[in-house]
């Protein structure tokens, strides 16, 4: 039997992740979870209990198992070379995890779009040698990626209202969680060096979730 805790409303709820060091890896579903406590790979768990997993019943000492998984959990085993890997990790780009780096804003227009109406712009455009990499390219509106068109943002007369920069392995997890629960953002966060842009942008009400909620009509 499974059962939930009160901290999450349904088992799609992603668990973090991290090496046996604390190092943010992947966000895994439940049943990987478990799955880690079965095969001995968790070494402890930090954050609070998201599920309550009830198994059968031991025939030598008649008691049910039962795992209980953390928001985080920590696996054994670090090696040092994923380590330095990390240090020179460049992310996949997709618009996705770019919109949400961006915070569903146009770094343009600084309006906030609900997805479907966002695109990817590339700062100096392809046309001009610019290249599709996280510090050339910005999430923009339909409308000012339009206005823009194959122009650099002066020529076009237009600024940026913030830099586009390429993502850290921790802040690439981050933008690649699904609901981020307080505790878990937390630990990412001590992840993340007070310097990076993702910071300030959280910090800041501009990119506050909701703070802009006006759209082109
Ligand atoms: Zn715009």
């Amino acid at each position: 039997m499974l059962y939930l805790h009160d901290e999450v409303s349904d088992f799609s709820q992603q668990v973090l992740r991290t090496d046996v060091a604390g190092m943010p890896l992947e966000w895994i579903d439940y049943r990987d979870a478990v799955r880690l406590y079965y095969l001995g790979q968790v070494a402890y768990t930090c954050g609070s209990p998201l599920f309550r997993i009830h198994g059968g019943f031991s025939a030598l000492s008649r008691q049910q198992s039962c795992i209980e998984v953390n928001s985080i959990v920590a696996t054994v085993g670090r090696s040092p070379e994923v380590a330095e890997l990390m240090d020179c990790y460049v992310p996949p780009l997709n618009n996705k995890t770019l919109f949400r780096r961006d915070s569903n804003l146009c770094l343009y227009c600084g309006l906030h779009f609900p997805v479907r109406d966002l695109t990817r712009d590339h700062v100096r455009p392809l046309s001009r040698g610019g290249g599709d990499a996280w510090n050339n390219v910005v999430t923009a509106c339909r409308r000012c990626n339009n206005h823009k068109g194959g122009h650099t943002p002066e020529q076009a007369g237009m600024q940026l209202i913030a830099v586009p920069f390429t993502p850290t392995y921790a802040e690439y997890i981050y933008l690649k969680g699904r609901r981020v629960l307080a505790d878990q953002m937390e630990f990412l966060m001590a992840h993340i060096p007070r310097t990076s842009p993702l910071h300030q942008r959280l910090a800041s009400s501009l990119f506050r979730s909701g703070q802009a909620t006006q759209s082109h009509k």
